[in-house]
């Protein structure tokens, strides 16, 4: 066990003993290096995480999203406070609730009505019901590979589902429109809706952009044939567009879901709809017992306005950009070809030519045990509390991982 992972490693073992698996789901330890990354956390400040131990990063994974400002923002806590001195969860919801929903309709310049959940699991699935509900059709088209949630019609793994679950829901390839022709044709009862993520950022994969016209083109054959549009805005929502990374890539769905950095690590979610499917919603049962917790509620007011009057958008771009060319300067410099994808907020970075990933996860293990925080499988956040500072921190610990790698390899 490493030295500098001690508690973090006792925190697992007696995890292990009380919790099926210790750490489940994407927070897994076997979906990182063994021995390399913390696997247990104690304090979060702007972009820096503490772990266990006591060791210090800069956190390129932002709580896997939900942390855009920065960790314990004082402006978001602030509003948490005085909104927790009130009360947090009642019979009914508070005054923030009214106010969230207007904010997220005023902002979505398509929008006219939202409702709120904790998980993106939650709102993805009511919005393949709502879409089922608008148009009485059962199938679902998604994008191959993508992840939309836990729940058993999209879980990307078998245990615990049927193949009941997956009956109404077919598989496309991402950017393909012709397959997207073709897999509407092939139901003969109509689809009822397609689910997309504004951008192709599945795990294990460079991330892809929408081709030119694709996103375009879904918009088309959904107005054609009366599909509803959802997009899965969990992961990306709010780090490229306030109004929805739709209006980053210029198309508007139907119904678009977002989580994550939505209240800067509170628990909230939230889909926002069109006026033609108000009364969908409306039918679709959707409840939860801390749905109208208004905690998260002021958390997402202040976000969103935090958001809003600073350059936060633009800072992401701008330093996930300087990440991104500096990466690439530095495998260079290596020998080392190196690919960085996705919007420059939410980059990623691989080697090319590198079955399993083993490059990356050796670039990645050095960098982590030198205090810099990326994932070897699954794209980086960049949060609006990076700094220059921390840019160049990290190309110099790049200039050392590549050089570890190259060592290795060779
Ligand atoms: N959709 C996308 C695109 C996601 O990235 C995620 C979470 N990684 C989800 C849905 C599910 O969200 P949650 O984990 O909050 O249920």
């Amino acid at each position: 066990m490493p030295v500098r992972l001690i508690e973090s490693e006792a925190l697992f073992a007696r995890a292990a003993r009380v919790v099926p698996g210790g750490i489940y789901g994407h927070q897994s330890p076997a979906l990182l290096v063994a021995g390399a990354y913390p696997s247990f956390f104690a304090r979060g400040r702007g972009s820096h995480v503490w772990d266990a131990d006591g060791n210090e990063y800069i956190d390129y994974m932002c709580s896997y999203g939900p942390i855009v400002l920065g960790h314990n923002h004082p402006v978001v806590e602030e509003a948490v406070a005085a909104q927790a001195r009130e009360g947090n969860c009642f019979n009914g919801p508070t005054a923030r609730f009214v106010e969230l929903a207007e904010r997220l309709v005023a902002i979505t310049p398509w929008a006219d009505w939202t409702v709120f959940a904790k998980n993106g699991s939650d709102v993805c699935t009511w919005a393949t019901e709502v879409a089922r509900a608008a148009t009485g059709r059962k199938v679902i088209v998604k994008a191959r590979g993508a992840y939309h949630g836990t729940h058993a019609w999209c879980s990307p793994f078998p245990g615990g589902t049927t193949a009941e679950d997956h009956a109404n829901v077919r598989e496309v390839p991402w950017n393909d429109l012709a397959a997207l022709d073709a897999a509407i044709a092939a139901v003969a009862d109509g689809v009822a809706s397609i689910i997309l993520t504004p951008f192709r950022h599945d795990a294990f994969h460079d991330s892809e952009l929408p081709a030119p016209g694709y996103l375009e083109g879904v918009r088309a054959r959904c107005d054609r044939h009366g599909i509803v549009f959802i997009l899965d805005d969990v992961r990306a929502g709010f780090r490229l567009h306030l109004g929805g990374s739709g209006e980053h890539f210029g198309v508007r769905p139907d119904l678009s879901c977002y989580c994550k950095a939505i209240a800067n690590g509170h628990p909230l979610a939230a889909c926002v709809g069109r006026e033609s499917l108000r009364s969908a919603a409306q039918d679709v049962f959707f409840t939860g017992s801390y749905f109208t917790s208004a905690v998260p509620h002021a958390a997402a007011l202040a976000c969103l306005d935090e958001l809003d009057r600073s350059d936060g958008l633009p800072r992401m771009a701008a330093l996930g950009t300087r990440l991104c060319r500096g990466l690439e300067a530095a495998g260079r410099s290596h020998g080392f070809d190196v690919v960085t994808s996705g919007p420059p907020a939410l980059p990623f970075m691989s080697f090319r030519d590198d079955p399993g990933q083993t490059s990356n996860r050796l670039f990645c293990a050095a960098a982590v045990e030198r205090g810099v925080y990326f994932h070897p499988h699954h794209n980086w956040f960049l949060s609006a509390a990076h700094t220059d500072a921390d840019i160049d921190r990290t190309l110099a610990v790049a200039d050392e991982a590549f050089a570890i790698v190259a060592a290795t390899r060779r």
